[in-house]
């Protein structure tokens, strides 16, 4: 029987071989959320290595050898005690009874018992006496008895002194080790008995944290297939919304040129005209983030007179600021190239609605917008500075981040009245497209400032400010004849696809990754002008030419 999980759409067949569990298993550890379980159980088995290794290391260098230092004084102690008696006996003792006391008292000796371990604490005594200082006859007093040697057992030499201060002899015992070993039995019972109870709640938790973060997965896919037909279903709907409205654009822009006709209903024609454009731009706004979604939003660059485009952008705005009354103030900078390669659509809906966004929250004042030529880019491109400032009613600190979030508006009579708070997280999302980032600086009843910086191929400078040239297609012609190192085909392969889908930020970060190969270095040299310049066609064909297929 076969099943198939309903998100990931992977089947599962019951009562399948083990070795087949354990291959699929294997191919699936290059999928996500396999790499992060890995990565998760990965976490845990360092955590419990180095966990069994610390303890290994307290026990062999901190706790071992002080149970031994401790069972070593206990011993010596207990020697010492010992020792005082059979000093007792040989400076009291009677000359002629004094071997078969100390005989006796030694035998007494071995036999003492320790409680803790039941076992004999003293198991060898060899005592040397000092003729000099005991009146007996020289060597009646050698006595040894119980073992005379031992491997782990603890030896103590004691030397017995008499009351004047003279050293009468050395006792030598030989003392068991089995306290020891007794005593580190127990400590490493209990200190095995508590880490387990620490591996086993390390391992719950590990348990918990793989659960979780299965659960959590299921429910991100399940979310994304959600919003992903939902984007779907609103891009369906706005396409098919978007016809039915130019057929109403259409008829009103044709009454519009019918001077009877406006006489009468002039204002009505008027309204529906601004009302559907109105409604266009929102649907337009709504397709392109449904493009976002599905990474379907691609520059298409061409050759643009820089010059006319910044006069018709500025003769769109004019009219309402002027209606606002307001002053647009443009601030050209001198020398600006004259054709470069951008997406002028692209280009214009960025600025038009950073402008646009100027006169409808700036009341008094003005709205100025400037462009400037940059230091940075590379040998045939330029980078200009497009900003827009105004003198409106800003936004407040805590709002400057949330503004490029989709459908996030500041709360204000404004935007109450108009708006789908769409505008700007387009524009991040197309100026991130050419390479740049839209940023922003604002405060509160002084205005705000947008700006960004793009790196364009120039194709004309002002000097020679005229047609277009084709100067752009240069290096597409004279790399057909270069030879130099490519990457493998897997990568060409996916650097083809990224191409085809005008995906400059992937492309960008293919790149990135060829950084650090000095072999692939003329290629990432001759291919980046092209991402940069978006120049996709004459590098695909280039792709072509070269691909191994
Ligand atoms: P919309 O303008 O359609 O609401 P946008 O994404 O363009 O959506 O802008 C998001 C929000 O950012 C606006 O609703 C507004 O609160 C704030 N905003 C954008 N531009 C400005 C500006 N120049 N001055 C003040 N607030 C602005």
């Amino acid at each position: 029987m076969e099943r198939t999980d309903p998100v990931a759409g992977r089947s599962a067949v019951a009562g399948e071989p083990l070795a087949r569990r354990w291959l699929r298993a294997c191919a699936a550890v290059g999928q996500p959320r396999m790499r992060s379980h890995l990565l998760i159980t990965a976490v845990f088995v360092l955590l419990f290595a180095s966990f069994v290794f610390s303890l290994a290391r307290y026990w062999t260098g901190s706790l071992a050898p002080r149970l031994y230092l401790t069972a070593e004084t206990q011993a010596r102690i207990l020697a010492q005690s010992q020792a005082a008696a059979l000093l007792e006996t040989i400076e009291h003792g009677a000359p002629g009874h004094l071997r078969s006391k100390l005989f006796d008292l030694m035998q007494e000796i071995l036999l003492v018992e320790d409680p803790a371990t039941g076992g004999r604490i003293v198991l060898g005594l060899d005592l040397q006496i000092d003729y000099e200082a005991v009146p007996v006859a020289p060597g009646s007093l050698e006595l040894q008895d119980g073992i005379r040697s031992c491997e782990r057992c603890f030896h103590a030499s004691i030397p017995l002194i008499g009351q004047r201060g003279r050293l009468l002899g050395v006792a030598e015992f030989l003392m068991s080790q089995r306290y020891f070993d007794t005593l580190a039995d127990e400590m490493r019972s209990k200190l095995i008995a508590e880490s387990s109870i620490a591996m086993g709640l390390m391992a719950l938790v590990w348990i918990t944290m793989l659960v979780m973060f299965h659960r959590l997965h299921k429910a991100k896919l399940a979310i994304e297939a959600s919003d992903r037909a939902k984007t779907r279903f609103m891009a369906n709907v706005t396409h098919e919304l978007r016809t039915p409205l130019n057929a109403i654009l259409g008829y009103t822009q044709l009454y519009k040129q019918d001077a009877p006709l406006m006489a009468r209903h002039g204002d009505g024609i008027s309204s529906i005209d601004r009302s559907a454009e109105h409604l266009l731009m929102m649907i337009n706004d709504i397709l392109d983030f449904s493009r976002m979604g599905e990474d379907n939003l691609a520059l298409r660059p061409e050759e643009v007179a820089l010059q006319t485009f910044l006069k018709t952008l500025v003769e769109m705005m004019e009219v309402r600021a002027r209606l606002k009354g307001i002053r647009l103030e443009r601030r050209f900078q001198p020398g600006l190239p004259s054709v470069v390669l951008v997406d002028e659509k692209r280009l214009r809906q960025v600025l038009l609605n950073l402008l646009g966004n100027a006169v409808k929250f700036t009341e008094h004042g003005h709205v100025q917008f400037s462009v400037e030529r940059r230091a940075g880019a590379g040998e045939r491109e330029t980078r200009l500075r497009f900003s827009v400032q105004d003198s409106g009613i800003g936004i407040g600190p805590s709002e400057l981040d949330s503004i490029f979030i989709p459908f996030r508006q500041v709360d204000n009579e404004i935007t109450r009245a108009e708006g789908s708070g769409l505008g700007l997280t387009i524009s991040q999302q197309l100026v991130r497209l050419m390479g740049s980032e839209l940023r922003v600086e604002s405060e509160p009843g002084a205005g705000s400032h947008f700006w960004f910086d793009v790196d364009v191929v120039v194709v004309s400078d002002s000097g020679d400010a005229g047609a277009p040239s084709s100067a752009a297609e240069a290096p597409a012609s004279a790399v057909t004849e270069r030879t130099f190192t490519v990457p493998e085909a897997a990568f060409l392969e996916e650097f083809t696809e990224q191409v085809r889908r005008h995906n400059v930020l992937g492309l960008r970060e293919m790149l990135t990754r060829l950084d650090g190969r000095p072999d692939c270095r003329e290629f990432v040299e001759y291919v980046q002008p092209y991402v940069r310049s978006y120049r996709f066609k004459p590098l695909l064909e280039w792709l072509s030419r070269i691909s191994p297929g």
